[in-house]
């Protein structure tokens, strides 16, 4: 199986802003370029779209195609779970807004620290474990956002997952908060698989400030800035799936053409990387380096550098995922809004950072 998968969570629309309003014609063509360039993996999930990825795949794809060419992948949104009988009753639907009668990977969508306590106690591991029984699917496994230390216990606990969906970029990489070095080696610890997603961070990578256009474009011309990112996760050992969300036919060309024969990155390019990351990272709104020498002594538990980092990476683009790693970070610790103002934190910041200000920020997007 070719390693790059066709992410269906960002479709081209008829109608901006409207997410319901997936361009079916454009798809259509989109599919079967894919296809035809021998690639196979399409990834959907039950909210896509607000519910429309799904049977929009199911147009484009199972009602055009034969089943057996094409591999298909699906998520039970744990998020949405409130009992056990829930399961039952969205696999249903699944197969019916997919028109098929079993899935090729099946993940439990979004584990974290809140929807893993959820996933247990509604029993959705035994769910997929006997859905893997009854070949409705063939493979099972689960997308994860949060910390590495969460991943090792999830992958010990339950060895039954044969694979991970791990977000991996190379500005994620070592960032504090998505973990995506210390995730993919937890993965690599338990021998998982690992499907990658985000690779361009929706969109982040692509969009680079025009000094790492240059940087990229100086070694060479050809090449997009976009395969910069999907070739250096590609270069990773164990990752077996790529994943991006493609919006239109050019994305298609572009994403097939140098995933085709996929070239890992040499040490050249790997180091125009270092010097890229390096120059993204300059161009940050808050400049903390994540030393934590503000934490303690904060009497509302406020994660302050895990807050910046989630604020910085969103000036490039807002995604779904930040707001899902803040959401667990505030299961256990303050919000950005119950900052009290009290500047103990201040006082220790190297940085010389106008915390309970910046927070002010964080919490204008986070906590509303
Ligand atoms: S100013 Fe806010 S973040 Fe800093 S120690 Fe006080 S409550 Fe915590
Ligand atoms: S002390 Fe300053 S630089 Fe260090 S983590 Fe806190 S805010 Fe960031």
């Amino acid at each position: 199986m070719k390693k790059l998968g066709f992410g269906l969570m960002r479709l081209p629309l008829t109608e901006e802003g409207n997410p319901q309003s997936i361009n079916q014609e454009l798809l259509n063509k989109m599919v079967d370029y894919f296809l035809k360039q021998g690639f196979t993996y399409f990834d959907t999930a039950y909210l896509y779209h607000q519910g429309m990825s799904e049977l929009a795949m199911r147009k484009a794809l199972v009602e055009r195609y034969p089943r057996e060419s094409f591999v298909l992948a699906d998520k039970m949104p744990t998020f949405l779970i409130k009992k056990n009988e829930d399961y039952q009753r969205i696999f249903n639907e699944q197969l019916e807004k997919c028109g098929v009668t079993y899935f090729d990977y099946y993940l439990l969508h979004t584990l974290g620290v809140k929807n893993y306590a959820k996933t247990i106690k509604h029993g959705g591991f035994d769910f997929v474990k006997k859905l893997k029984e009854e070949g409705k699917v063939k493979h099972i496994g689960f997308s994860f956002h949060d910390k590495a230390e969460l991943l090792d216990e999830i992958l010990a606990k339950h060895p039954e997952m044969e694979f991970v969906q791990l977000q991996i970029n190379y500005i994620d990489w070592d960032s504090n908060i998505i973990e995506s070095r210390k995730c993919y080696e937890v993965a690599l610890k338990h021998n998982k698989p690992i499907i990658v997603m985000e690779p361009v961070k929706g969109g982040t990578l692509v969009n680079v400030p025009e000094e790492v256009v240059k940087l990229f474009k100086n070694y060479n011309p050809e090449m997009s800035v976009a395969s910069w990112a999907i070739r250096y996760t590609a270069s990773l050992e164990n990752v077996f799936m790529i994943l991006s969300g493609m919006s239109n036919l050019e994305q298609v060309i572009d994403n097939t053409s140098y995933m085709l024969d996929v070239v890992p990155l040499n040490d050249e390019e790997k180091d125009i990387i270092r010097k890229a990351t390096e120059i993204i990272n300059n161009n940050i709104a808050i400049p903390c380096t994540a030393c934590e020498y503000c934490v303690e002594g904060c009497p509302k538990k406020i994660p302050i550098p895990k807050f910046f980092s989630l604020y910085n990476q969103k000036q490039f683009r807002l995604e779904p995922s930040h707001r899902t790693y803040y959401y667990n970070l505030i299961q256990h610790h303050g919000k950005a809004a119950d900052c009290i103002g009290c500047k103990q934190c201040e006082q220790h910041c190297p940085q010389h950072i106008a915390i309970a200000e910046q927070l002010k920020e964080v919490s204008k997007v986070f906590d509303v």
